[in-house]
């Protein structure tokens, strides 16, 4: 099997290293008709040049009430906007025009405005404006450029303001996304979004281009990602007047594909697509490739994911003298692999050799597989029997942590799912007498998975360390953690 494809470009943060010689090599893999609403548009690059208009100035709101967009008017050189047709979706919201003075109740927050003032009075407190205060056919119209501070003060939280491209996000709202080239395949490159996402598609030559215009997404640390691909070299992000683009650069025509519910949008060269659920994965990823060997490359999709925790330089916990927990944590993934594999569940074992994989690594691996359960093995000295964990995902305060925020609470949607999978498996190991407890624990890289997670604890079911290698207690313990999925299985197979 050829090795993974390096070329990962996380954008979210910065690059991350490179999976090349990590075994086995995965494929990328197809729709699946359990988790995909598959959706395929494709486009030729002669068929059209979309030439909008330039359309109205105006401002893009996003909140977690509703997503909308105001116009913006220009007044005496400044932008401005309607204070109240802006509060107006996000609570109640009451003004009274009586002009020279202007007031507006948001819940129980009043703001006090004079025309001609560049300052203003919310709850009795001194507010500064970047502008004087408008008022227009008894419209409130407030500076765009004062948003960022003037709405905390009504809203109680943040609100960030994006005033050279018209787009104000309340709250902690925004959508993140990755971009990385297909594992093996060079010549697909897919997008992860943190939300669900339905951009508009367009084409022309040279470029595929996604339009959101409804949703929250912001800019990577770079605007600019490369991906050391021949047909897809590269794409820009960018953001103008309410709306966010991401412009792909191709050297063949390519068609986008909408997969996870919106959270994921495969690009891949449209002339050697067959089908939504055949996905060729040429072993030469020469775009002039011709068809004739698809069927012999038709990928796999693995259902589970079971990381062997550690490995490389991380040791884990030193058992014993001669002890490493990576070790033993590699031979627990081998088995359950087998054990799985033989209740028909396709498995692949993340780290299956001694190499050093991040925690983001290891997340953002499985997060593009797509896989219905990922299963994250530990071992320990202490202790009896297997403790079962689940994500305790970090507290959603209005306190915005910037592009972080959504990585680390990725696990959010499935978390439900996720604690069903731990009891599945506890009820199994409690059937072969094994102790069991099942803990929440903000413990990586469950926070960054999008899929069902659990990592599962080992520890000897006596103070025998020597359980941990023996081949019984291996059985006896991944035998209960594949009984525990497989009874879950249907219920993780319908999981989006
Ligand atoms: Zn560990």
């Amino acid at each position: 099997m050829p090795s993974i494809r390096e070329a990962f470009a996380r954008v979210e943060t910065a690059a991350l290293g490179c999976l090349a010689g990590l075994s086995p090599a995965v494929r990328r893999r197809a729709p699946n008709g359990l988790e995909f609403l598959s959706l395929c548009i494709l486009f030729s690059f002669a068929v059209l040049l979309v030439s909008a208009t330039p359309p109205e100035k105006h401002l893009s709101i996003y909140s977690t009430a509703a997503n909308y967009s105001l116009p913006i008017v220009q007044r005496q050189g400044h932008d401005y906007v309607g204070l109240l047709e802006l509060l107006d979706p996000l609570g109640t919201v009451s003004a009274k025009s009586d002009p020279p003075r202007w007031r507006i109740h948001y819940n129980n927050i009043l703001g006090d405005f004079t025309v001609g003032k560049n300052h203003a009075r919310i709850q009795g407190r001194d507010a500064d404006l970047s502008a004087k205060f408008l008022i227009e056919n008894g419209r409130g119209l407030v500076p765009l450029a004062s948003l960022g501070s003037l709405l905390p003060r009504f809203l109680g939280g943040p609100a960030t303001l994006h005033e050279e491209s018209g787009r104000l996000f309340i709250g902690s709202i925004a959508t993140h996304f990755t971009a990385s080239v297909a594992l093996d395949d060079p010549s697909q490159l897919i997008f992860h979004f943190t939300s669900p996402v339905n951009p508009s598609v367009a084409t022309e030559p040279g470029h595929l281009r996604l339009t959101f215009s409804r949703e929250p997404l912001t800019s990577p640390a770079s605007p600019t990602l490369t991906f050391g691909s021949k047909t897809i070299p590269s794409a820009t992000y960018s953001e103008s007047n309410g709306t966010a683009q991401i412009t792909v650069s191709g050297t063949v025509p390519l068609m986008a594909s909408f997969s996870n519910d919106g959270r994921t949008i495969t690009l891949s060269p449209a002339k050697s697509q067959t089908s939504a659920t055949a996905v060729p994965a040429p072993s030469n990823p020469a775009p002039q490739e011709p068809a004739a060997n698809q069927s012999a490359s038709i990928p796999r999709r693995y259902f589970a994911i079971v990381d062997a925790s550690h490995g490389g330089n991380d040791r884990g916990e030193a058992l014993s003298n001669t002890l490493a927990e990576k070790d033993v944590t590699v031979a627990f993934a081998r088995r359950l692999r087998q054990e799985l594999e033989n209740r028909g569940i396709s498995t692949l074992v993340l780290r299956d050799s001694d190499a050093n994989l991040s925690l983001d690594e290891r997340a953002f691996f499985t997060n593009t597989t797509h896989a219905a359960v990922y299963v994250a093995l530990h071992a320990a000295s202490n202790g009896h029997g297997v403790r079962l964990y689940t994500a305790l995902l970090p507290y959603t305060s209005e306190d915005d942590r910037g592009p972080f925020r959504s990585w680390t609470t990725a696990q959010q949607s499935s978390i439900t799912l996720s604690q069903a999978v731990a009891a599945s498996v506890a009820t199994e190991l409690r059937k072969q007498q094994i102790a069991v407890r099942t803990l929440t624990a903000p413990l990586r890289p469950l926070n960054n998975i999008v899929t069902a997670a659990i990592a599962v604890e080992v520890a000897p079911s006596a103070s025998d360390l020597s359980q941990l290698t023996s081949p019984d207690y291996q059985q006896l313990i991944t035998t209960a953690v594949a009984n525990g999925i497989v009874a879950i299985r249907a219920q993780l197979g319908a999981a989006p």
